[in-house]
């Protein structure tokens, strides 16, 4: 078994999941002169972070508390200048574009636009084709199989250390200090780490909590093909989306669904989800989707995730649970994160994103 070394000067850090969470964290880290290493169990970006629709916002945000709006706008308010930094660093396009977002059939448009004016989202209510609604024109996207891409590319020019295919499956600890990773190809020492395992970070590793309260929550989405230009805005109606991407690319999406670590599609959900973007988008009727995944969203109670300091070690830290905006929250998460790092006063309140809170959030029904 091999043993990785980390004798620089610099501290080393240890990145448990290539995702966003943990990608954006090790890029922000490589910034600040650390030595990082990324341990992914698959391939980097190719769970949630690529299987997801890269829309920059939650989807009705008048729907959630300030807990989670504190992360979101803090995140949408710098993430045109946070891609341009992922792109110079990594050379590569991650296709941020604010298309705006149609709303259709809301059904209290006075209570979201108040909302929208307390929190400065532009809105507007409008009439578009399909029916009155409400379209907030600085809404945007991102492409994110393409952002994990850049992403990747520019830990990698930054000097970041990625090893994929390789699983964490056991840690070795002293004194509520965490000494070393093992996988089943090495152990990995390192000053400190961080747990970025996205759905995963609910299970337990052998001397190593599972954080609470996190667990795997189901999405599919289609993909339609489209001639550039024929969708050039989100829809958005009664919990169905449709992403257009500026090559005419279009994605129909979402379920959520609480079935556990199965990735499985299923027929009547593809003509569900099908039929109901064509009363919203006709020209899709004619055409079948080129695709059709579902991916595992890092679910937690209220979309809200644990960004702290493990409770059992002291260089330990997590960034999960970002369920249904991980994309949307990454710049702030990360933000946060680095303060918790450096014990700089914090930009945003970190109480509601501890452990501890998270221990005392409950899972309702409500997805
Ligand atoms: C259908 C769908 C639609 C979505 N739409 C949006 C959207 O429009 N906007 C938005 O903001 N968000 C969206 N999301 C949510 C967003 O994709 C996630 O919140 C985000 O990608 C989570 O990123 P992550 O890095 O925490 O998790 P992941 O991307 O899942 O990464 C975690 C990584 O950890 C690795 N890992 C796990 N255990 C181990 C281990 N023991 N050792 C090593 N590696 C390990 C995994 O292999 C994985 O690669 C959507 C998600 C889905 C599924």
């Amino acid at each position: 078994m091999r043993e990785s070394d980390h004798s620089g000067t610099k501290p080393s850090i240890i990145v448990l999941g290539a995702g966003i969470s943990g990608l954006s964290a090790a890029l922000a880290l490589l910034k600040r002169g650390h030595d990082v290493t990324l341990l992914e169990r698959g391939d980097v970006g190719a769970e949630a972070s690529w299987a997801g629709g890269g829309i920059l916002s939650p989807l009705l945000p008048w729907d959630y508390g300030e807990t989670l709006s504190a992360l979101t706008l803090r995140s949408m308010v710098g993430y045109a200048e946070w891609v341009a930094d992922v792109e110079a660093q990594s050379g590569r396009v991650a296709e941020y574009w604010r298309c705006g977002m149609q709303v259709m059939d809301v059904a209290e448009p006075d209570r979201a636009i108040a909302w929208c004016e307390a929190h400065d989202v532009t809105i507007e209510r409008r009439a578009f084709q399909t029916g009155e609604g409400l379209w907030l024109p600085g809404i945007a996207q991102v492409r994110n199989p393409r952002l994990v891409v850049a992403l990747r590319e520019a830990v990698v020019r930054l000097g970041g250390v990625i090893h994929t295919r390789d699983a964490v499956e056991t840690v070795v600890s002293r004194a509520g200090h965490l000494v070393a990773v093992r996988t089943a190809q090495a152990t990995y020492t390192a000053d400190r780490f961080i747990l970025a395992t996205g759905a995963w970070s609910g299970i337990a590793l052998p001397d190593l909590a599972g954080v609470p309260n996190i667990r795997p929550i189901r999405g599919q989405i289609l993909l339609f093909r489209l001639e550039p230009g024929m969708l050039d805005t989100i829809l958005y109606r009664k919990g169905l989306y449709l992403i257009p991407r500026r090559d005419g690319h279009v994605l129909v999406g979402s379920t959520v669904e609480d079935a556990g670590f199965d990735k499985t599609i299923d027929e009547a959900t593809r003509r569900r989800l099908h039929s109901e973007a064509a009363e919203l988008l006709p020209v899709l009727a004619g055409l079948d989707p080129v695709q059709h995944w579902a991916g595992l969203r890092p679910g937690s109670p209220g979309n809200i995730p644990v960004i702290d300091r493990h409770p059992h070690f002291d260089n330990v830290f997590v960034n999960v649970g970002h369920y249904r905006y991980g994309v949307t929250m990454a710049p702030a998460a990360v933000e946060l994160l680095m303060d918790l790092m450096e014990d700089n006063p914090p930009a945003l309140d970190p109480a509601p994103y501890r452990w501890q809170a998270a221990l005392e959030r409950r899972w309702t029904d409500a997805l």
